[in-house]
Parts: C-alpha cells; sequence; structure tokens
C-alpha cells in the first residue's frame, strides 16, 4: 500500500468544537471519510471560549510555540483533542484573541482585531506543524481567516524544506465574506512588500486575505460546481470574479456531504416516530406532531405543510416570499419557519403570525430537534436564496421525502431536479429567475402535485433514493489534493 498523505487541515471551525455555518460540518466531518482512502489528517484552528467550554476533552500540551506577529514574538498555546481515534485536532490558544464571546463577529459588527486574530492564526499553524513534526503533503484550508497560508508558503518558508513539497488546497465556502483589511495592517502579516499588489493580495488599495487564497493556493474550490461558476461572474463574485476567471483552469466544486447518522429519518431520535420509504406512514405521524408543536390545528393534516429552517438574511431569499405571502395564504396550506437573524425579517415574521394564527407557525430561535421535526413533519421545504454555496436543508429534506422548492443557483441547482411528470424523474422543483412570481408559480406546481398521489409518491420515492453521502464528495477531494500535488511537482 502506498505510504498515507498527510493532510492539515487549516481551518477557523470545526464540528463538534465550534460553528457559526456549514463550513464547520465540512472541516468536522471530511477527514473522518479521507482516512479510510488513505490520508492521514492533522486539523488546526483556534481555541476559543466555545472550544474551551465545549465540555469535551481537551488536554493543555503544557507547550508553547512562538508565533511572530509585527516585531514581536507572541506565544500561543497548545492544545489538543481528537476528532476520531487517530485525527488529531490541535488548537491555537492565545485569550487575548481568542477568549471572546463570538467567532469572528458581535451583533454589532466585525472584531475590530481580526487582521492581528486571524494572522496570527495563520502564521501559528505552520509554526505548529513544525513543532509537531508533521510535514504535509497538503495543506487544506478554508476561507478568508486562512486565505495567507500559500503566500507565507511561497514567499517565507519558499526555500524550507520542511513545506519542500507542501501543496495547498484553498476551499472557498462562502465569497461574500472576504476578510478585507485597511493597508496600513499589511505590515501585519510579514509578507514581502512586492505581496501587495494587484496581482497579489492587493484589492483597492485594501488587503483582502480570501484573495490571498485564490491567488497563491495550488487549487481553489468551492462547495458546488454551479456556485464555482457562478462566483466568476460580477453577480456573484462580490469583486473577485476577475482574479477567479483568471485561475479557472484551477477552480473546481465539490458538494458538501451530509451526515446520515444525523440527518436519517429511519433513526432520527428527535422523531416522534421514525419511518423509510417501505413504510412511510411515520411521516404523517411526525406532521400531526409538528403541528402541535406550532399549536396548529390538527386539521392542516389533510393540506400542505410548506417548512423553512434558515439564518433569517437576505441571501436566503426572504424578500422573494415576503412579496407573496398574502397570495401562499390565501391558498389552504400550512407554514411553519424556524430561523434567526436579522431584526427586519424577526419583525416581519412575528407579523406573519399574527395574521395567520390558523396557518402559520413561527419560531425566530435556533434549534436543533425542531429542526429535525420540521424536515420529517413539512411535505414542502422552501429555498428560494439568491445565492447558496452548498445549502444543507435542502439535501437533509430530500432524505426525509420532503420535497424541495428551490432557486436554481449554487448547489441547490446541483443537487435538486426539477420534476417531469412524464418521465417521473427529478427530486423538486426549480425556478431560475430570482423573481417572487416565478417561486409562487413553483409552490403553486407543487401543490398541484401534492393532490395527485402517483406522481407525490414518485417524487418522494425519488427524493428519498438521491444520495449526498461524504463517501462521493471525500473521493473528489482526494482526487482534487492528487492534482494539487502533480500541480506543486511542476508535473502539470
Ligand atoms: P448556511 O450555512 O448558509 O446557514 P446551510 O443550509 O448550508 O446554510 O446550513 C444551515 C445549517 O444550519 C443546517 O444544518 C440547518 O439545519 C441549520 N440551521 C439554520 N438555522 C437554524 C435554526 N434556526 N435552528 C436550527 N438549525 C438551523
Amino acid at each position: 500500500m502506498d505510504k498515507p498523505l498527510k493532510i492539515l487541515f487549516a481551518t477557523p471551525e470545526a464540528v463538534p468544537f465550534a460553528k457559526t455555518g456549514g463550513l464547520a460540518d465540512v472541516a468536522g466531518a471530511l477527514p473522518k471519510y479521507l482516512q479510510p482512502l488513505g490520508c492521514e489528517v492533522v486539523l488546526i484552528m483556534p481555541y476559543y471560549r466555545m472550544v474551551k467550554r465545549s465540555g469535551l476533552p481537551i488536554q493543555y500540551l503544557g507547550e508553547e510555540i512562538e508565533v511572530p506577529l509585527r516585531e514581536e514574538a507572541l506565544r500561543a498555546e497548545v492544545y489538543q483533542s481528537q476528532l476520531e481515534p487517530n485525527i488529531m485536532v490541535y488548537f491555537i490558544g492565545r485569550d487575548e484573541f481568542f477568549d471572546r464571546e463570538y467567532l469572528y463577529s458581535t451583533p454589532k459588527g466585525d472584531y475590530f482585531d481580526n487582521a492581528e486574530r486571524f494572522v496570527f492564526f495563520t502564521r501559528a499553524v505552520l509554526r505548529l506543524a513544525r513543532h509537531i513534526g508533521f510535514s504535509p503533503d497538503l495543506i487544506h484550508h478554508h476561507e478568508w481567516q486562512t486565505g495567507l497560508i500559500p503566500a507565507y508558503l511561497k514567499s517565507i518558508y519558499e526555500n524550507d524544506p520542511f513545506f519542500a513539497h507542501t501543496a495547498t488546497v484553498f476551499t472557498i465556502h462562502n465569497i461574500a465574506y472576504q476578510g478585507l483589511f485597511k493597508k496600513e495592517k499589511f505590515p501585519l502579516t510579514g509578507l514581502p512588500s512586492e505581496m501587495y499588489n494587484p496581482e497579489g493580495v492587493e484589492f483597492w488599495e485594501r488587503i483582502n486575505l480570501m484573495k490571498a487564497g485564490i491567488v497563491y493556493a495550488d487549487v481553489i474550490n468551492t462547495v458546488s460546481q454551479k456556485y464555482s461558476e457562478e462566483i466568476q461572474s460580477p453577480e456573484y463574485g462580490y469583486g473577485l470574479e476577475g482574479i477567479l476567471r483568471k485561475r479557472n483552469a484551477d477552480l473546481y466544486g465539490i458538494l458538501n456531504g451530509v451526515d446520515y447518522q444525523e440527518w436519517d429519518p429511519a433513526h432520527d431520535s428527535h422523531l416522534i416516530a421514525r419511518y423509510d420509504l417501505r413504510d412511510l406512514s411515520g411521516k404523517q405521524e411526525c406532521k400531526r406532531d409538528l403541528l402541535k408543536e406550532f399549536g396548529l390545528p390538527a386539521a392542516l393534516e389533510k393540506v400542505p405543510l410548506l417548512g423553512m429552517i434558515s439564518r433569517l438574511a437576505d441571501q436566503k431569499g426572504f424578500d422573494l416570499l415576503a412579496e407573496i405571502l398574502d397570495q401562499l395564504f390565501s391558498f389552504d396550506l400550512g407554514f411553519v419557519l424556524l430561523g434567526t437573524g436579522e431584526q427586519k425579517y424577526h419583525d416581519l415574521f412575528q407579523q406573519v403570525a399574527q395574521k395567520y394564527p390558523q396557518k402559520a407557525g413561527i419560531r425566530i430561535a435556533y434549534d436543533d430537534r425542531l429542526a429535525h421535526k420540521i424536515e420529517a413533519g413539512a411535505d414542502l421545504f422552501l429555498m428560494p436564496s439568491k445565492y447558496e454555496p452548498c445549502g444543507l436543508n435542502q439535501i437533509y429534506s430530500l432524505k426525509y421525502g420532503t420535497i424541495p422548492v428551490v432557486r436554481a443557483t449554487g448547489g441547490l441547482d446541483d443537487t435538486i431536479t426539477h420534476y417531469d411528470p412524464s418521465k417521473g424523474t427529478g427530486n423538486g422543483f426549480k425556478f431560475a429567475r430570482y423573481d417572487a412570481k416565478e417561486f409562487l408559480n413553483q409552490i403553486k406546481t407543487a401543490i398541484v402535485f401534492y393532490a395527485q398521489p402517483e406522481h407525490w409518491t414518485k417524487l418522494v420515492r425519488n427524493a428519498m433514493n438521491s444520495d449526498f453521502s461524504w463517501h462521493r464528495s471525500a473521493e473528489a477531494y482526494l482526487q482534487l489534493y492528487r492534482r494539487a500535488i502533480e500541480k506543486r511537482k511542476g508535473s502539470i
């Protein structure tokens, strides 16, 4: 057997230690699926307050490393845990930077010293790799917080034998968050001044850490094929479309997998009843239970129940929903929503709850248990996103036989195929233009099919048979790693 590929994961968050979004799920799950494919994975992330208080078994190694920042050498404490036996996780500790209530920003905005915090983290990752003697074949780094890694490998560490063969893969999970800082912060990075130019880390007289990753990584990917194409256009690229087009030959898309141990109605402990394709009767029980949970009339059991679980943010298409609410509630249906986020949407949905108490159930909260109940108890799942790098909820919905109605963007477009009644193919309903009428039309279409059991059974079957397990994605990442390593060697 070949010797294992040594992969270093540098990530600002990972489940189960700290999470703000889908990135944490990827960083926490992917290493487990890479290991059986012959990879030795070591993960490094910051030692946040959230990690400290997680109650997970984490050990202080009694060691410190020195990390250069500006003219100083700052100390970082090293902590250790495991994702699974044989998957080591190291944490970079420095209370001044990471012992805070939030990871990146408070409700009032970003922390003022995010540049210092994540330059420090990035430099610490490379120092720590050497400290623990882990000379990686490849560093897989995520989001702007770690964007500088290949810039360091191509400058400060260029002739360092320890990283002589280290290739890099940079994953963009959401290009809207770029790590933009004033140009005066550039010296903080310790990078040679030549790198501060429009072909490097400069972005309109500021520094852009995500751009550093895009410019210098051997290979780049996003979390769906469609999103990797979309971000090369001005509408989705947030100013980085030009540089992405330039690197187009090295830009890939790999869908995130989902954790079917966590999200499968056949053994979901959050549900009142479990079900699978052979016996769907449990789904009806889950619907009754969900209506009860929201205090909605039991009679809604007979009509389509629409579900949403989401961050309440502009990205998710709530302005389209707001436009069609009154028409929607003129139909015979129920609606449940679980989410938190921007105040304007909290207000909007509180009003909906008051205006349509017999049809709408609203819960402004983050509640994992209720998320499972909605996935199981709803008939349709709505995701009219403006953009969606991958999206997880539509994939969970498929497994629960809850039919997604989505906008054809990013991962939504890659995972949902429009139902074709003549062939009986497809697992959901899609609309292309970001337009409220189109959204409403697809909801109406779905409702028409809901009333025709021969079609609905087919749709539910197709949905539940869709497979988005991590196995596929891990294989795809392994190929990407091989490509990056070849590229680093100069053989392609
Ligand atoms: P994003 O990462 O943009 O928020 P995704 O669909 O990729 O969107 O992932 C969202 C994840 O967060 C899913 O696992 C979803 O179930 C969960 N989630 C979002 N909002 C809530 C909430 N209010 N309560 C429980 N889970 C939520």
